[in-house]
């Protein structure tokens, strides 16, 4: 899955959703966060991030920011 991080807080760009074919974002408390069970892994919101928020979480110490990401998606 992608994951979204802190570089989000007070964007207001997103680029990312309009280019998600899974629609997969959804607002958290103060920045967006990707369902990790919804996200297909296409990686086209990685590039479309002007923050570069967005990376996949194959990249290391992303722990803190993965849970956040599955908690504040599972509640919409
Ligand atoms: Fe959506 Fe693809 Fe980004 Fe996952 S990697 S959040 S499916 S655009």
């Amino acid at each position: 899955t992608y994951v979204v991080t802190d570089a989000c807080i007070r964007c207001k760009y997103m680029d990312c959703v309009e280019v998600c074919p899974v629609d997969c974002f959804y607002e958290g408390e103060n920045m967006l966060v990707i369902n990790p069970n919804e996200c297909i892994d296409c990686g086209v919101c990685e590039p479309e991030c002007p923050a570069e928020a967005i990376l996949p979480d194959t990249e290391g110490g992303l722990e803190k920011f993965l849970e956040l990401n599955a908690t504040f998606s599972a509640q919409w």
